[in-house]
């Protein structure tokens, strides 16, 4: 997985608020992922923005990682995708909304050199350890002249409510694959944050 399609994936889950729909939909020749415009995935996955009402299209793989980076909320929407899908179509077709699909504003990655963003393509060296139940992320990011990096961990023990004879039980619970995306993400965050601050030092 290289670094733009992790940036091409933050920018398209960047200001909304994704929830899942029920039900997939079959791509017809023409789809393209909305999230990183591939063309390949045979099945959608719809997705709800909460904040504008508007639906978006995923395939399986782009699905996965945005959830494991935390950008699509668990609870899903009683929407069904298929009629979603015709909706939203027609919406794009007729241009009416103001917000056009995600892969048709996405900068073209040129040679490394993004035209627009000049955060879009920082090189991202990421490590993550897990030790003693936490996991540890390192980030690093790079434009070849300046470096910053930042590091967080998280606990796979995790404190949740669960059902149990009738009634709710905090638990501790083990969940690794959120404390890894957790702590991946945080990481990222603060990595981005220094960055844009100018902190770093020479690479
Ligand atoms: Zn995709």
């Amino acid at each position: 997985m290289d670094d733009c399609y992790e940036t091409k994936l933050r920018e398209f889950a960047e200001g909304k608020r994704l929830g899942r729909l029920t039900n997939t939909v079959a791509c017809s020749r023409e789809d393209r992922c909305d999230a990183c415009g591939s063309t390949q995935p045979r099945t959608l996955l719809g997705l709800k923005d909460s904040i504008n009402g508007r639906y978006y299209f995923v395939g399986q793989n782009c699905l996965a990682w945005l959830m494991d980076n935390g950008m699509v909320a668990r609870a899903r929407y009683r929407d069904r995708a298929a009629s979603a899908y015709t909706r939203e179509m027609e919406l794009r077709r007729n241009g009416t909304a103001e917000e056009r699909p995600a892969i048709e504003v996405a900068p073209v990655q040129l040679d490394g050199h993004p035209p627009r963003s000049k955060a879009a393509c920082l090189r991202r060296t990421i490590l993550v350890v897990e030790r003693d139940g936490e996991y540890r992320a390192l980030v690093r990011l790079s434009d070849g002249q300046r470096s910053v990096s930042a590091r967080a961990g998280e606990s796979c023990w995790h404190w949740e409510w669960t059902r149990h004879n009738g009634g709710a039980v905090l638990d501790r619970v083990w969940r690794p694959r959120r404390a890894m995306g957790a702590s991946v993400l945080r990481a990222h965050r603060d990595a981005l944050e220094r960055w844009r601050m100018g902190a770093g030092a020479a690479a």
